[in-house]
């Protein structure tokens, strides 16, 4: 590859009432992802970009972006399959509110999920340890990262800017679903309410998207048929 063009979403909140687009000439190198990119942007071209890195692998899930309209990691997507006409497009994560370039607000987002109190809570004296089954069948969404790709490719916030969210409605799969919580009633009702479960149509192709192949639209809707069998309705 020679040298491609990065089209990069720029927004100081001290400085622009809007977002703006600012081009990058970027030396693109065999094997280099869009993190790299970034960073070299930011280290020879332009010291004030601020974006979110992670180590290679991006095992913490912490550097996700846009790329051409579409949310992934930086750190897991080589530069060469996103170039389209030489250049690729790169910007925030949609669904969240913007801090600075391709910085998001991820504290409101860990917020959400922090009032799930996501730990397993062994209060009365449920079984100490899952069954097998479980296990092979919960594993998957242990390897949530809450990299918010899920949430960014949510449409349902078009609808409803209260929604939850769809790494929250994951997470209260996961622990309804584990026979060791005591709170798995509580932890339902807890997202029945306007903007809840019922809000998630499974629409979107976050299954597509999820790094770390969760299927979190998958799970979910798992949490939806366990709410109707349990006798759980949607409300007005
Ligand atoms: S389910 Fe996948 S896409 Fe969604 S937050 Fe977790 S790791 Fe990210």
């Amino acid at each position: 590859m020679d040298n491609v063009e990065l089209v990069v979403t720029r927004y100081d909140p001290e400085i622009d009432d809007f977002h703006r687009s600012q081009t990058f000439s970027v030396r693109a190198v065999p094997g280099m992802t869009v993190l790299d990119a970034l960073v070299q942007v930011r280290d020879e071209q332009d010291g004030s970009l601020r974006f979110r890195e992670s180590e290679p692998g991006g095992w913490s899930g912490s550097c996700a972006v846009t790329v051409n309209d579409v949310p992934c990691l930086a750190s897991r997507t080589l530069l060469a399959r996103v170039i389209l006409n030489n250049s690729a497009v790169i910007g925030p994560l949609k669904n969240f509110p913007v801090i600075c370039d391709l910085v998001v607000d991820n504290p409101i987002y860990l917020a959400k999920i922090e009032a799930l109190e996501p730990w397993v809570d062994n209060a009365k004296e449920q079984p100490a340890s899952m069954t097998r089954e479980e296990y092979f069948r919960l594993r998957r969404t242990d390897g949530c990262a809450l990299c918010g790709i899920c949430d960014a490719n949510s449409d349902e916030y078009l609808t409803d800017p209260m929604f939850i969210g769809a790494a929250s409605l994951l997470w209260t799969y996961r622990l309804t679903s584990d026979s060791r919580d005591s709170f798995d009633r509580e932890r339902m009702e807890a997202v029945l309410g306007s903007g809840g479960l019922w809000a998630f149509s499974g629409d979107t192709s976050s299954e597509d998207l999820c790094p770390y192949a969760i299927d979190p639209v998958n799970q979910i809707m798992r949490l939806r048929n366990a709410a109707s069998q349990n006798g759980y309705v949607p409300t007005e």
